[in-house]
This record gives structure tokens, C-alpha cells and sequence, in this order.
């Protein structure tokens, strides 16, 4: 899917512009576009701006912000080294689900964050964002914690933070599947560093007896940001 060709987020967000493509751009303060870091290794996509998120223009500001702020640092993570995203960037009225007609409008520009982004993970928050990215009729609760892929992404669906607010349960359930988070990011270091040790070798060996046109970047793996053919999920 060679997406909309934006060549970054700033043009992503220009291109967006006072969106008035779908009934939500009627009622809502403003577009919430996403924050974060635009290299980000880990893109988290929540469901919808609430009245919080849609009054400051930023996600995950309100109580279930605060719950995945605790959760982020659990994983050893901050709010500036990830990105976070929704479905759908306006809030919905009331905080209604949004209908099929926003998420349809509205997921081309969050697909195209992604596409610039090139993360390595993506962790779905609920079951808007799960069946989204993973194009599945299975609830929340049974796919939580487990790792599964989408094109070339590593998908890691959770609980969504405002599940688990007053749920005990879901709370630790979140705890558990931020440590699964912290590990799969472990195991893809160790993955490029030994890629970038085996292409060093590589190069001292003249080039002999390993395959030295692996990964000499260690970031090379994510460095097709722009290139037309990346397919997404
Ligand atoms: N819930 C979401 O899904 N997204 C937000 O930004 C805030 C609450």
C-alpha cells in the first residue's frame, strides 16, 4: 500500500488540515493528531479522543493517560520516545464508539503515521484499535498479551487503559503485558546488535564467510520509511 506520500508528520498534519471529512469534524473542538516521537520504536493506538484529550489536542491526557503513563514506565518507557495515536482523531459525541464510516474517513491518516513512524511495535489499546491492525472478529480479552503480526509489524494487543481504571484484574493484566512490551524491545536489540556484530565481522573478514550485506546499519532495518512498496497491515 504505498500510502498518501507524505514525507513527514508535519506534512501529514498539514494535508489533514481543520478535517471536516466525516460527521465528527461537526462536533469536536479539533483534529488530536498524535504525539510522540516521529522515530518512534513503539506506536501505541488507542480508540478515540475523549473530552479531555479533545480540549488540550493531545491523546491520552485524561485518567486513562494517566493509567498509561504509570504503564509506560513500568516498560522503562517515556511519553517523548514512543508515539501515541488513535482510530480516530476527533472525539465522538458523548463518547459514543465510532461508526464504521469515521474509522473508514479517518484510519488512512493513521496508517499513513505509521508508514512514516516505521516502528518496529505496534500495541493496540482495545478492541477498536485490535481489529483494526489485526483485521479480526476476536475480542480484547482473548487475544490481550499474546504477540502477533501485522505485515512487518509486531502487534501486541492489551486491555485499553480506561478498562482497567477500576478493574482490578485488567489493571494487572496491563502490568503484565508492559513487561511483555519491555521484551519483545529487549529481543529486538539483541536481534541488531548481533546483526550489526555479524556485518562487522563481516566487513573485518573482507567480506568473507558471513553474509556482510545484512544490516550494516543497525537501524537499517527501519530505514524504508519513505520507500513506495512497504506494505503496511
Ligand atoms: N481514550 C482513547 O482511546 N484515546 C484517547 O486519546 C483518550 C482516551
Amino acid at each position: 500500500m504505498p500510502g498518501l506520500g507524505c514525507a513527514d508528520l508535519d506534512e501529514l498534519r498539514a494535508h489533514i488540515g481543520d478535517c471536516h471529512r466525516c460527521p465528527l469534524g461537526a462536533t469536536r473542538t479539533q483534529v488530536v493528531f498524535g504525539v510522540g516521537d516521529e522515530r518512534a520504536r513503539v506506536v501505541f493506538i488507542g480508540e478515540a479522543p475523549g473530552e479531555k484529550e479533545d480540549l488540550k489536542g493531545e491523546p491520552f491526557v485524561g485518567p486513562a493517560g494517566k493509567l498509561l503513563n504509570e504503564l509506560l514506565a513500568h516498560a522503562g518507557l517515556s511519553r517523548d520516545e514512543v508515539y501515541i495515536a488513535n482510530v480516530v482523531k476527533c472525539r465522538p459525541p458523548g463518547n459514543r464508539n465510532p461508526e464504521p464510516v469515521e474509522i473508514e474517513t479517518c484510519t488512512p491518516f493513521l496508517r499513513e503515521q505509521i508508514r512514516v513512524i516505521n516502528p518496529d511495535v505496534l500495541v493496540t489499546l482495545g478492541n477498536f484499535a485490535t481489529k483494526f491492525v489485526l483485521k479480526t472478529e476476536t475480542g480484547i480479552t482473548r487475544l490481550r498479551g499474546t504477540v502477533r503480526t501485522a505485515g512487518r509489524f509486531t502487534v501486541l494487543p492489551i486491555y485499553h487503559p480506561a478498562a482497567a481504571i477500576y478493574d482490578r484484574t485488567k489493571r494487572h493484566d496491563l502490568f503484565a503485558d508492559f513487561a511483555t512490551l519491555a521484551e519483545i524491545l529487549g529481543a529486538a536489540d539483541a536481534s541488531r546488535a548481533s546483526d550489526a556484530a555479524a556485518a562487522g565481522a563481516g566487513v573485518a573478514n573482507g567480506g568473507q564467510g558471513v553474509d556482510s550485506g545484512h544490516v550494516e546499519d543497525p537501524d537499517a532495518s527501519r530505514a524504508n520509511a519513505s520507500g513506495e512498496n512497504l506494505r503496511l497491515f
